[in-house]
């Protein structure tokens, strides 16, 4: 039996407005409070948009965590 509530809706505008918002949502810089309260709205019920806003997530914290560790050893080292 397929339940279908997890429909695709990329072409909702809502969609397409929660993915331009996405790393200021993410990087908490919306300053408007409606536009941030649309987001979170929408994230809360849109499944798509929200695992993609956790993938999202997920890629700017490696990005962050990546930036503050040394590389490894391995990579310091020239090719040789
Ligand atoms: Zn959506």
């Amino acid at each position: 039996m397929t339940n279908v509530t997890e429909k695709h809706d990329f072409v909702d505008s809502d969609c397409l407005e929660a993915f331009d918002h996405f790393y200021a949502y993410l990087n908490d810089e919306i300053k408007d409070k409606e536009t941030f309260a649309k987001i979170q709205h929408h994230l809360q019920h849109c499944k798509s948009c929200f695992s993609r806003a956790e993938m999202e997530r997920i890629l700017n914290d490696r990005t962050k965590g990546a930036g503050n560790e040394e590389a490894p050893e391995t990579l310091q080292k020239p090719i040789a």
